[in-house]
């Protein structure tokens, strides 16, 4: 749904939590539930990650990399699909496996820590909203993007579970690095929201947690006199 058809203004679903703790298969299988977008936010700092590496620009240089979000030339997209989601087209072009390497997701951390950035990141994330009522996984959405949403899930899992995930998963990520300088940097540090719910995923089946979450969103929006698919 767009905001075109919408008579209200759009629900957010705020799903936080650091990384492997379940945010990604979480909050797509909530979108499609409940009808809504899915936006991956880690997903655009990774884009800035990569285009920044593609185009040279030192990863050390904040000047530099917040220079880069001033020019480069980038879009919302709508991809349609079950869920449908949002994501940040740049000249054009959606990097995917590109950016699931473990040198971009280190360098995503990195880009995160430069308060320019996350002031450009945060104006482009809230703009989403014009595609319709959505979920958005990241770091800071429930205490940065969008505080006033009354819909705040924090995820969390064990340590060796989330290692166990991405072992699974194929994917080589310097969890800790991102973890540590993801909680530790100035700006929109990775931390629970104000009054969000906290959900331990460990060894929990994603089903459960999904219901879970769409029950709880589903009993909030009936109350706000609002419904939702
Ligand atoms: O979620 P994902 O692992 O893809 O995120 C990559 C990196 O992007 C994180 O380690 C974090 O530094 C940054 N990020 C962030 N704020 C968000 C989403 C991601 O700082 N809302």
């Amino acid at each position: 749904m767009t905001t075109s058809t919408l008579s209200r203004l759009p629900i957010v679903v705020a799903i936080d939590g650091p990384g492997a703790s379940g945010k990604s298969t979480v909050a797509r299988a909530v979108a499609r539930s409940l009808g809504f977008c899915y936006v991956d936010t880690g997903a655009m700092y990774r884009t800035l990650a990569w285009h920044c590496i593609r185009t040279g620009v030192d990863l050390g240089n904040p000047r530099a990399i917040a220079g880069v979000c001033r020019r480069w030339k980038t879009r919302l997209h709508l991809e349609e699909g079950e869920p449908g989601e949002v994501v940040l087209l740049v000249d054009g072009f959606r990097p995917k496996s590109e950016i699931r390497t473990a040198d971009v997701g280190q360098a995503a951390s990195d880009v995160a820590v430069v308060p320019g950035v996350r002031r450009w990141m945060r104006l482009v994330q809230r703009d989403c909203c014009r595609f319709g009522d959505l979920v958005m996984e990241g770091r800071d959405i429930a205490t940065n993007v969008f505080p006033e949403t009354n819909f705040k899930f924090w995820l969390d899992a064990s340590p060796d579970e989330r290692r166990r995930r991405r072992q699974s998963q194929g994917v080589e990520d310097n969890l800790g690095y991102r973890d540590r300088q993801d909680s530790q940097r100035a700006a929109a540090p990775l931390m629970m929201g104000l009054g969000a719910v906290r959900i331990d995923t460990t060894g929990r089946p994603v089903e459960d947690i999904v219901a879970g979450i769409t029950e709880v969103v589903r009993n909030g929006v009936s109350t706000m006199g609002t419904k939702v698919p």
